[in-house]
């Protein structure tokens, strides 16, 4: 665990220096303490203003040195220790700060409570500072909404990351896959095969049209949509005569889904596909954008996403003419006339170019973004690797992940503790851990929907009975990851 980085110097005297100065040090300090060392600049002791006060009550002048100071044993700890070791520390002895020391007893740095229990949360907006200029230049020309350039330029830079032709900003991914499902023509009576281990802003849409969702288990290599229950599904729905009027695809945590087999069972019975793209801007599948699988697919910019617009999410596709008519949808279906004629019911679902210009700024560091994810996972599989009971969400080689959120189920009996028990202790220690997604087939707002297992036992249950998200924000530090990794090996070690 690394210390604390503040400049030392300013808080490390030796015994030469004058009460008034000592004083002088420890107000500046705003620690209500400084560290005394000897000439060899070893540690001897802390100092507070109440041992400067208790020297002048025994009659030393503020011009004295504070030579006479007792030696004491403070409290300090060795280099290599753990935040938990630090925070029980500090229990222990009922103080705040704690002085690391290298082997020679030198002092590396400072561990402070406020610095080392600060809550860490699962995955916090990470801005750029590019998105003032943007933002600035809108109110500069007073461009602030609906439209206008910063919404042109997000549009074409998201078009170009997904590598797909054509895009349209809008107020959020929901926003973007009730577009998606609209342009598809879903309505009432119809069916739409939906992932069920996701979020629910995946299918609440299908019930907004008035259609109704059908759940596909996910398969354990991607933890995606199975091509074995989405055939069984197919079958199914076959022999009862009937077909799902869309097949909606999640690409969960940053990974993208196994479209080969996705896309060959749906284009054989001619059934399109929405790609919900919203956790994974940034990821590829062989070697491919996510984004480019579906007939029409989803991005959301929601603030824990990979980037973020604050809010808001944009609709991509290769066909133009959807891009154009979920643009004229999205502005209230309004015909080009000047009284506003309206031949069908529309949305306010436009992105505004305030928040494109965010957006833009994000956008100059997705990539940046991405890796940072990922180091935060490779840090975790490194820091936790050897551990009984760890199973991470695996990554196949056809898949480039963005790790939006770093994911494992715990193997309770190998690891010897449960995975709720993990994240209710991780919660103790303000570290903010959720369980997976549970799965929309165990909602209670979709009982009774119907839903096709992998093979003969329901994969997205089994992950979500132990999974586990940890912290997973780019914008972490070393000593965040570091703090949770500890904190982990804690809770596993004990088998
Ligand atoms: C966040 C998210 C959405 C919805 O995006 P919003 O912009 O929050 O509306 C949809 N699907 C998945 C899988 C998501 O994680």
């Amino acid at each position: 665990m690394s210390g604390w980085d503040r400049n030392l110097d300013n808080i490390i005297t030796d015994r030469s220096i004058s009460l008034r100065l000592a004083l002088a040090m420890i107000n500046d300090s705003g620690l209500g303490m400084i560290l005394l060392v000897d000439c060899d600049r070893r540690f001897e002791r802390t100092v507070t203003d109440g041992d400067i006060r208790r020297l002048l009550l025994d009659g030393a002048e503020m011009g004295d040195s504070i030579r006479s100071l007792p030696h004491i044993d403070s409290i300090t700890l060795p280099l290599g220790s753990t935040p938990r070791d630090a925070i029980d520390a500090m229990n222990e002895h009922d103080i705040d700060d704690i002085p690391l020391l290298d082997a020679d007893s030198h002092v590396v740095g400072l561990l402070r409570r406020r610095e080392i229990s600060k809550p860490i949360a699962l995955s916090t907006p990470h801005m750029e500072g590019a998105e003032m200029d943007y933002v600035e230049e809108a109110f500069r020309t007073n461009w602030i909404a609906p439209l206008g350039p910063n919404v042109d330029a997000f549009e074409q830079a998201v078009a170009d990351v997904a590598g797909v032709a054509h895009a349209a900003a809008v107020s959020s991914g929901t926003a973007a896959l009730h577009l998606a499902l609209r342009l598809l023509d879903v309505g009432p009576g119809d069916r739409v095969f939906c992932s069920s281990f996701t979020f629910a802003a995946s299918a609440n849409p299908i019930v907004y049209q008035y259609a109704e969702p059908v759940f596909i288990d996910a398969e354990p290599q991607s933890w995606n949509m199975s091509p074995q229950a989405l055939e069984r599904a197919f079958k199914t729905a076959k022999a009862e005569g009937w077909l799902p009027k869309a097949v909606i695809v999640v690409n969960l945590y940053g990974q993208s889904a196994d479209y080969d087999p996705i896309l060959s069972i749906c284009s054989a019975h001619e059934v399109p596909v929405i790609e919900d793209a919203a956790e994974s801007l940034g990821a590829t599948y062989k070697g491919q954008a996510s984004g480019r699988f579906g007939l029409l697919s989803a991005f959301s910019f929601n603030g824990n996403k990979i980037i973020t617009t604050s809010g808001g999410g944009m609709l991509v596709s290769d066909d133009e003419q959807l891009i154009t008519r979920a643009r004229y949808l999205s502005t209230q279906a309004r015909q080009p006339a000047a009284h506003y004629e309206h031949t069908e019911i529309g949305y306010n679902y436009r992105m505004s170019n305030i928040l494109a210009g965010v957006g833009l700024g994000q956008m100059t560091v997705l990539s940046e973004r991405v890796e940072q994810r990922r180091a935060v996972f490779a840090a975790y599989a490194e820091g936790l690797a050897g551990l009984y009971g760890v199973h991470w969400m695996p990554e196949p080689e056809w898949s480039y992940s963005t790790r939006w959120l770093s994911t494992l189920t715990i193997d309770s009996t190998e690891a010897g503790i449960s995975a709720n028990d993990i994240i209710q202790s991780l919660a103790s220690e303000l570290i903010e851990a959720r369980p997976v997604w549970k799965p929309m087939h165990r909602q209670p707002v979709f009982a009774g929907a119907r839903y096709f297992e992998h093979g003969n036992f329901s994969v997205s249950d089994a992950l979500f009975a132990n999974g586990i998200c940890l912290p997973s924000g780019s914008n972490m530090s070393t000593a965040e990851v570091d703090r949770i990794i500890a904190t982990m090996r804690g809770l596993l070690g004990k088998r």
